[in-house]
């Protein structure tokens, strides 16, 4: 098989051949056709996340060995079953389910293997989509999407469970009662999609480019905030008409951290799941006076990924902007979403696909 790999943090992904690996016990071979690009694939790439006052987050001190083939987002079709793998053929198209953990802890047990102490995630631990293979551990992390369109089924992987998990954690919330996104890139314009689904209607957004608050609008914000210079946190109240409930921050570095916390109103929660880094200053007392939580969330279990893609089925979810490219161009595409030139999203598509 071939993989476009990162060989050695930050330097252009190099195109290896490897051996396919042959699926024992319940594992599935699948051949790749679509690998959508994901913004947490720069700091895969770069080999390092940004603690703010306490230094870099090493991804080699988390166990990622290079060369790796990065990607998380991926749509393939069956090619082989280990001995053991039930529930599936060869030839079916399936979505993975990339946030894989040990599949032995009772963490992994009760579906959330997004939070195993021991992650094996995809595109990150072991090869993922960047790919002409990928080798799945279990069927259970196959996801039929029949009667989607791959290219943007593979998004919900990723991009999809993870906004799809946020606004879980926001929940309840009454459908006119404002809820912030901070962020309008490919994880935004999913988060509103999926709200739209979901009966919500009053969805405020926020970012620092214009052409990126453009396509949130023609995606469904109900209103829009340019982030720049100190009042930002005062413009989303006005934005929204009074302090707001839930503020899911998908950029969530020291800027917008400090704005999402300062537009909070009493029992208001904020959701950080974006990795652009830094850190947050809070003042302490205002967390009991305001009775406010501050909730981290990462990706998204099986059982969501499932929920989601049911949704989608029933052609609730509006489709993001989604461009294809060639698998080789992997490096290229990279390149451009480092400097911020790609709205929504690009998937990397096999010659075949
Ligand atoms: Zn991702
Ligand atoms: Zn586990």
């Amino acid at each position: 098989m071939r993989i476009w790999a990162v060989v050695e943090s930050g330097k252009p992904l190099q195109e290896l051949d490897i051996p396919t690996p042959e699926p024992t016990g319940e594992q599935v071979l699948l051949e790749v056709t679509h690998c959508g690009v994901c913004h947490s694939d720069l700091h895969i790439w770069e080999g390092e996340y940004d603690l703010g006052q306490r230094g870099k987050l090493r991804m080699a001190d988390r166990g990622v060995v290079l060369p790796l083939a990065m990607g998380h987002e991926i749509v393939g079709r069956v090619t082989k079953l280990g001995p053991d793998a039930k529930g599936v053929k060869v030839g079916d198209t399936r979505l993975i389910f990339p946030w894989v953990g040990c599949g032995k802890c009772a963490i992994c047990a009760r579906g959330d293997e997004n939070l195993c102490l021991t992650p094996r995630s995809m595109g990150v631990y072991q090869h993922g989509g960047y790919a002409t293979h990928v080798l799945v551990a279990k069927p259970k992390h196959l996801v039929d999407i029949e009667g989607l369109d791959p290219a943007l089924a593979a998004t919900y992987a990723c991009s999809g469970v993870t906004v799809f998990s946020a606004i879980r954690k926001a929940m309840p919330m009454e459908p006119n009662d404002p809820i912030v996104l901070v962020g309008a890139g490919g994880l935004g314009l999913n988060a509103i999609a999926i709200l739209k689904a979901l009966g919500h209607r009053n969805i405020v957004v926020v970012d620092v480019a214009d052409g990126k608050l453009q396509a949130a609008k023609d995606a469904g914000a109900t209103s829009t905030v340019l982030a720049s210079g100190e009042d930002t946190a005062q413009r989303i109240v006005a934005a929204a008409g009074g302090p707001v409930g839930a503020v899911i921050d998908l950029v969530n570095g020291t800027q917008t951290a400090r704005f999402a916390f300062d537009a909070l109103r009493k029992g208001g929660k904020l959701i950080q799941v974006g990795l652009f880094g830094g850190e947050m200053n809070v003042p302490l007392p205002l967390m009991p006076m305001r009775a406010l939580t501050i909730q981290g969330s990462y990706v998204g279990s099986i059982p969501e990924l499932n929920d989601l893609i049911e949704i989608a089925k029933q052609g609730r979810i509006p489709p993001i902007p989604i461009a294809k490219e060639p698998m080789e161009k992997a490096d290229e595409v990279l390149n451009r979403l480092k400097d911020g030139k790609i709205v929504g999203r690009v998937i990397l598509t096999a010659q075949a696909a």
